[in-house]
C-alpha cells in the first residue's frame, strides 16, 4: 500500500479516500476538486477558496518561473505566501505550454527543482501531452520520452514533495495501460491521466472513458488518479465512477470570463438565462438580469463564485452517493443531460467487469432507471454467480407474474428481469432487492436470458422456463436444452 493514500470505501469503480500531503502536513479527502489559480489573474482570491470547499489548489510553476513579477517573491517567500493559501498546492510543469507552443525554455529536472524551491507540495515533471488520434508512432515515441522523464524524476532528491507521474498514450488503450503500469512501477505518488482535455472539449466522453479505464487497468488500487484538466461538473460523477480521485478546474474562471454558467447538466450562457437554476448564495441573491448589469470584474467574480459552488456541490453529492451506494444512479441521471454523456455512460458499462472488482457486494436497493441499468456490474455479478450454482434435477424457472405450469419439479425459482433466475436463498439479498419498474424493457429481458444461459451451461439441471409473453427477440438466445412455456397463451399449443 502506498502510505500517503488510504481508501475508505468504494461504489462501482468510484472511491472515497484520504490523500496525505506530507510537505503541507495536511490530509485531503478525495474525490477532490482543485481550483486552478493563475498567479496573474486571481479571479477569486485563493484565501477564499475554502469557503467553497476547496482543500487543495493547483497552479502552474512554469508561469511563475517565466515571470519577472512573481518568480522572485515565489522563491523568497514561497508559493503559499505568494498565493495566500495555506493548504496543499500542486504545481504543473509547463507541459501544457509545451503542447500549445511546441517548446518551452526549461528542462524537466530544472522545473522540478524550481517547484521544490518555491515550496510546492506536489510537483510534476515535463511530460509530453500527446493529443488524441495521432499516429501510433508519435504516441509511442512521445510516451517513451514521458517515461524517461518520470524515471529521471525518481532519481532526484526533492524532499517530502510528492510527485506526479503522468499517464499518456493518446487514444491507444494498450499504450495508456502500459504507460500506467510503468508510471505505477516508478514508485511516484500521484497519477494524472493526461491529454484528455481535447476529448472533453469535443464532448467525446466515450473516448475519455476508454482512455481512463485503460489507465486504471495499469495502476494499482492504491494509486491516486487525477483526471488532468477535467473541470466541468457534468462529467465528475462519470469520471469518479471510473476511479478518478482528483480533478482540477480552470473552467470556473475561464468560463466566467466568457459569460458562461456551469451546471451539472451542461453549460448555459448568462445572456440566455431569465432565472438561475441553482440555490447557491449568488443565484439566490441575484437575478441573471442583475448579474448582467454588474461592472465586468464583479460580473466575472459572481459567475466564478457560482461556478465554484456548483462544482463543489456536485463533489459533495458524489461523495454522499458513494457512501450510500448510489453512485451509478447519479451517473445514470447525469447521462440524461446530453447524448454524448449517454455515450460516456454506455462506454462505462462496457467496462462493467472492471467496475465489478471493486463494487461492494451489498448496498441499499439498486434502482433500475433505464435500459442501461441492465448492464450494471451488479447484474454481471449475479450472472457470474449463476454460473457457479450448478443446480441439478428438474428446475422450473417461472416469471414473477406468470402462473405456475402443471408438472412436477424438484425446485422452483422465480426469474426476474434483468437478473434472470433467482435462487430462493438469495432473493432477499443485494442486488435482487432492486426497485424495478413494472413496465420492463427489452434490455432487461435480454439480460435475464443471459442469466438463464449462464445457469444452463453451468449445471446438469433440466430447466423449464415459464414466462408470460416475453418478447421473442429476447427468447431467441435461450439455449436449446431449456424447455420454454408461454403461459400467456391459453390454447393447447403452449410449447414454443
Ligand atoms: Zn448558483
Amino acid at each position: 500500500m502506498r502510505e500517503h493514500f488510504e481508501l475508505q470505501g468504494y461504489d462501482a469503480g468510484g472511491r472515497l479516500g484520504e490523500l496525505t500531503v506530507p510537505r503541507a502536513d495536511r490530509t485531503v479527502e478525495t474525490p477532490a476538486l482543485l481550483p486552478v489559480i493563475n498567479p496573474h489573474h486571481k479571479t477569486i482570491a485563493p484565501g477564499r477558496l475554502g469557503e467553497f470547499g476547496a482543500e487543495m489548489l493547483i497552479t502552474n510553476s512554469y508561469v511563475i518561473y517565466g515571470s519577472d513579477e512573481v518568480r522572485e517573491p515565489a522563491l523568497e517567500d514561497g508559493l503559499h505566501d505568494l498565493l495566500g493559501f495555506d493548504g496543499p498546492i500542486m504545481t504543473d510543469s509547463g507541459s501544457f505550454q509545451l503542447a500549445e507552443y511546441g517548446e518551452i525554455d526549461v528542462t524537466s529536472p530544472e522545473i522540478l527543482r524550481f517547484q521544490h524551491e518555491i515550496g510546492s507540495d506536489i510537483g510534476t515533471p515535463v511530460d509530453l501531452p500527446t493529443p488524441p488520434d495521432v499516429g501510433r508512432e508519435q504516441a509511442e515515441s512521445e510516451l517513451a520520452t514521458t517515461t524517461e522523464r518520470i524515471t529521471a524524476a525518481t532519481e532526484m532528491d526533492l524532499g517530502e514533495m510528492l510527485l506526479n507521474a503522468p499517464v499518456q498514450g493518446s487514444t491507444y488503450p494498450d499504450l495508456r495501460e502500459r504507460a500506467a503500469r510503468d508510471a505505477y512501477a516508478s514508485g511516484l505518488d500521484v497519477f494524472p491521466v493526461g491529454a484528455v482535455v481535447p476529448l472533453m472539449n469535443e464532448y467525446r466522453f466515450a473516448d475519455m472513458v476508454d482512455a481512463v479505464a485503460a489507465a486504471k487497468r495499469g495502476l494499482g488500487a492504491d494509486a491516486p488518479v487525477h483526471l488532468f484538466g477535467a473541470g466541468h461538473p457534468m462529467m465528475f460523477a462519470l469520471a469518479v465512477a471510473l476511479g478518478c480521485d482528483l480533478f482540477d478546474s480552470a473552467a470556473y474562471a475561464l468560463y466566467a470570463r466568457d459569460g458562461r454558467y456551469l451546471t451539472v447538466r451542461g453549460t448555459k450562457h448568462l445572456d440566455e438565462l431569465e432565472y438561475f437554476p441553482c440555490e447557491c448564495p449568488v443565484c439566490s441573491r441575484f437575478t441573471p438580469e442583475e448579474v448582467r448589469n454588474l461592472p465586468e470584474d464583479q460580473r466575472v467574480e459572481k459567475l466564478a463564485e457560482h461556478n465554484l459552488h456548483v462544482s463543489f456541490g456536485e463533489m459533495r453529492r458524489i461523495k454522499q452517493a458513494i457512501r450510500r451506494g448510489e453512485l451509478l444512479e447519479l451517473v445514470e441521471s447525469r447521462a440524461r443531460a446530453h447524448p454524448t454523456m449517454l455515450d460516456g455512460y454506455r462506454a462505462l458499462l462496457d467496462h462493467a467487469d472492471q467496475l465489478e472488482t471493486t463494487d461492494p457486494a451489498s448496498k441499499d436497493a439498486m434502482f433500475y432507471l433505464s435500459a442501461e441499468s441492465a448492464r450494471r456490474p451488479e447484474v454481471e455479478r449475479h450472472h457470474d454467480r449463476l454460473g457457479r450454482v450448478a443446480p441439478d434435477g428438474d428446475l422450473l424457472l417461472v416469471a414473477e407474474d406468470a402462473p405456475r405450469p402443471d408438472g412436477t419439479f424438484d425446485e422452483t425459482w422465480t426469474v426476474v428481469p434483468p437478473f434472470g433466475p433467482v435462487p430462493p436463498e438469495l432473493d432477499q439479498t443485494y442486488p435482487l432487492t432492486a426497485e424495478l419498474p413494472d413496465r420492463t424493457d427489452r434490455a432487461a429481458y435480454r439480460a435475464a436470458v443471459r442469466g438463464i444461459e449462464r445457469l444452463a451451461t453451468a449445471g446438469e439441471a433440466s430447466i423449464t422456463l415459464a414466462h408470460d409473453g416475453w418478447p421473442p427477440a429476447a427468447l431467441a438466445s435461450v439455449p436449446e436444452a431449456v424447455t420454454v412455456l408461454d403461459t400467456s397463451v391459453t390454447t393447447d399449443d403452449k410449447e414454443r
